[in-house]
């Protein structure tokens, strides 16, 4: 087991999209939840994700008043998940702990993930023991989904996780070294493996504001998930082909006996339907392979996750940089003010 460093250093990342009515709150719940721990010195890394409300200018006057929060700020709405990429290619700490803004994950649950971390765990993952104040259908699409992909997945992705964790130094380094572009994290740090422990926590209702995922972004989630993770689709296709096939040799044979025994031949109908079934078979599996071309299309292109406006509260410009295989592009340098 690695030492874990005494004091320690832990950076919180919060990727934040139009969290105007909480972050302050968030803010204070998160320092006063770490402020106690002993021997531990920690910055808080904000990433607003393209927010067309207040939230920046909230930011900039938190980290105003507090040397330990950072601000990065995108040019855009990246999404979620590029937005916690961001935070821990600029977290400095010996772990990385990443939190919703919207204080759902409740952020006294840190310092016992810390402890997990101290004794050893590579990775401390949040497991929601209840969701309070979430809708039933949030509740239920949830369920469903985590079910199907543990199902399907060809790694074990944990059920009713979310993206609350604390991982250490060097999972973070193997998370950020992964390429790819379409990161369901959950699943990228289930891959990558570690220790790993869970902590169960109760899911509280969100402080203010609205859930920033609508069905359409929750079913692309979804979706982007079931594919990156799983071949299962592409094979069911394949299984559906191959049963085609066999369906119309036996019918085939069908017509065939029909015609040499009983001088009847119903051929039309049959080659109809066996036309319009094949067909439709083909078109699911040629969709199937467009599914998986784009994300290869995607990965291809080699953009960047996301591009950074401004960062504000770095120690220094070029501290924060410290993650492998960094492509943000140049967008940081020079926008970067201390
Ligand atoms: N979020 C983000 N970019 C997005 C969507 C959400 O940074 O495109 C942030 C959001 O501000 C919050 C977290 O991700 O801190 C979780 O989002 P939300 O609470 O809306 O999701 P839910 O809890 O409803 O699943
Ligand atoms: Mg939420």
């Amino acid at each position: 087991m690695s030492e874990r460093p005494s004091p320690a250093r832990l950076s919180v990342v919060v990727p934040c999209l139009n969290e105007e009515e909480v972050i302050e709150a968030t803010h204070r719940r998160i320092a006063e939840a770490l402020e106690p721990v002993p021997d531990l010195d920690f910055e808080i890394l904000y990433v607003d994700d393209g927010s067309t409300d207040g939230t920046l200018a909230k930011l900039r006057e938190i980290s105003r008043n507090d040397p330990r929060a950072r601000v990065i700020s995108f040019s855009r709405n990246f999404g979620q998940e590029a937005a916690f990429t961001a935070g821990l290619r600029h977290a400095s700490g010996d772990a990385a702990a990443v939190i919703d803004a919207d204080l759902q994950d409740p952020p006294e649950v840190l310092p016992e993930m810390l402890s997990r971390w101290r004794e050893g765990a590579e990775i401390a993952y949040g497991v929601r023991t209840e969701r309070a104040g979430e809708t039933a259908f949030k509740k239920g699409t949830s369920r469903l989904f985590h079910r199907c992909i543990a199902r399907i997945s060809e790694v074990p992705i944990p059920l009713d996780a979310g993206d609350f964790r604390i991982m250490d130094r060097a999972a973070v380094d193997a998370f950020l070294a992964l390429p790819e572009r379409d990161r369901l994290a959950r699943g990228l740090v289930t891959w990558i493996g570690f220790r790993r422990t869970a902590v169960p926590y109760r899911r509280e209702p969100r402080a203010a504001g609205e859930t920033k995922y609508s069905i359409g972004k929750m079913l692309a989630l979804a979706l982007d998930g079931i594919l990156s993770f799983s071949r299962a689709p592409v094979r069911v296709a394949s299984w559906l082909g191959l049963a085609a096939v066999a369906a119309a040799l036996a019918g085939f044979g069908w017509v065939a006996a029909g015609w040499l025994f009983a001088a009847e031949y119903s051929g039309p109908s049959v080659l109809f339907l066996t036309v319009v079934w094949l067909g439709g078979i083909q078109l699911a599996a040629i969709g199937l392979l467009g599914e998986y071309l784009v994300r290869i299309y995607g990965e291809v292109k080699r953009r960047p996750l996301y591009l950074v406006r401004e960062t504000l509260g770095f120690p220094s410009p070029a501290a924060g940089e410290r993650a492998p295989g960094d492509r943000e592009h140049g967008a940081r340098r020079g926008a970067t003010r201390g």
